[in-house]
């Protein structure tokens, strides 16, 4: 039943199937712990050869109808949920990588995921290259080193609002034997699924529409179930886990490989789990996914247009807009909408920002973006801070910038708002 829903249905009613006279609503199983009653049932378990609960670093009924619905929004076979997005590119990676090895990713990435790439993963002995997603499919090949395990990159990067050109990183990935990952976060599985068009593992920052309401951190990784790693390059897949009596993920879990080595092996050891609490609200955050993707979508839309047309605005970037360079990537892989978010200058510079900024009434000051709420952030003043004016330029943070997450709000207080507020400068 579950994967025969369209998206709006899958999005409300997958994940949790009540038995008669159980909770309509998805329970929060708040357990650490499951009951067993025989020895020989938890050994099974232990040894990967039944499936059922341990241990709720591992897994959790609540959680696990969570994951389900993002796999079967996603089109993926299988998910699973961590306690934040950072945590979910951690294990993305850290599934297949190891010390010694090579990963080549977007230069465009949002700041977390280019800071935990660039030193974290160095500490790992895992060496990263970043690079500009605009080069040619040749010109990235060359990047690809014998010991290149994957590609990362965001379906939009952050804040250029770029768009992946899927073919392209598709074709990079495939032609040399390695996976795709892909931060779908922004346009969510609603304005665009990644698997659709070659991506073999998907993750998300599930603290921006995911949850949608602001209330709690939380990422998944999603497997599209397609990579083969039986290939030569992946011994890690193909040969006997020790840490569990010689299981052997390409053999003993066929398609489910890559998932079932990020939960029974990084999840087991790192234990960035998400809290049962936290999984029923994202899955009350997931119910109403698409039409909040809708709203979103057409309001920034709206705000984008409203914007390039006001006197007081130097530039407007926004994909649904024809004047940005992905205009075209964004109405082959996002025909149903750009997501909320959008950046743009003020004539004035950096002053006139902040004074736009602090005169706003409704719409808030905060450092967050994708949730209900209308709110703007100075990455110059804020986020990017601790750099110079020439890193801040090189990084794409114009002194005049302002990140707009444009809300679900009615367009015309929204509008409103902006409008008394440029009125100011
Ligand atoms: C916020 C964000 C992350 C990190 O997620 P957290 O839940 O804050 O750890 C990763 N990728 C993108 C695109 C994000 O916006």
């Amino acid at each position: 039943m579950d994967g025969k829903w369209k998206i709006e249905t899958t999005a409300v009613q997958a994940g949790y199937n009540p038995g008669n006279s159980e909770p309509r609503v998805l329970p929060i199983y708040q357990s650490t712990t499951y009951k067993y009653n025989t020895c020989e049932e938890v050994a099974k378990l232990f040894d990967l050869q039944a499936a059922g609960h341990m241990y709720t670093r591992i897994s959790n009924p609540t959680v696990e109808a969570l994951e389900k619905k993002m796999a079967l929004l996603e089109g993926g076979i299988g998910a699973m949920a961590t306690s934040s997005g950072q945590a979910a590119t951690l294990i993305s990676v850290m599934t297949i990588c190891t010390a010694g090895e090579h990963l080549l990713a977007s230069n465009t990435l949002y700041g977390g995921s280019f800071s935990l790439l660039k030193t974290t993963l160095k500490k790992f002995g895992i060496d990263v290259t970043f690079v500009d997603p605009e080069l040619t499919l040749e010109q990235l090949e060359s990047y690809i080193k014998p010991n290149t395990k994957a590609v990362f990159a965001e379906t939009m990067g952050n804040p250029g609002l770029n768009i992946l050109d899927f073919d392209k990183f598709h074709a990079l990935a495939y032609n040399n034997n390695i996976p795709l990952i892909v931060d779908n976060t922004f346009p969510t599985p609603y304005l665009c699924r990644p698997i659709e068009h070659g991506a073999d593992i998907v993750i998300h920052s599930c603290t921006k529409y995911i949850d949608g309401h602001a209330t709690s951190v939380g990422g998944m990784i999603i497997d599209s179930g397609k990579f083969n790693w039986d290939n030569g390059k992946f011994p890690e897949m193909t040969t006997p886990d020790e840490s569990y009596h010689g299981v052997v993920y390409t053999k003993d879990f066929k398609e489910a490989a890559y998932i079932t080595k990020a939960r029974v092996q990084l999840l087991r050891d790192i234990g960035a789990t998400m809290s049962p609490f936290n999984a029923f609200l994202m899955n009350m955050g997931l119910e109403t996914l698409p039409i909040r993707m809708e709203r979103h979508s057409e309001n920034a839309m709206a705000i984008a247009k409203w914007l390039q047309n006001h006197e007081k605005i130097e530039w407007v970037v926004y994909p649904g807009l024809s004047s940005h360079d992905s205009y075209n990537l964004a109405k082959k892989y996002l025909p149903n909408g750009c997501s909320g978010v959008l950046t743009f200058g003020v004539k004035g510079g950096k002053e006139a920002a902040e004074k736009v900024i602090d005169s706003l009434n409704m719409i808030a000051l905060v450092v967050h973006v994708a949730d209900i709420r209308s709110c703007v952030l100075h990455p110059a003043s804020t986020t990017h801070r601790q750099l110079s004016e020439e890193e801040q330029i090189a990084s794409g943070v114009k002194p005049d910038l302002i990140r707009f997450s444009v809300g679900i709000e009615n367009i015309e207080d929204i509008i409103n708002d902006l409008e008394q507020a440029l009125e100011k400068i």
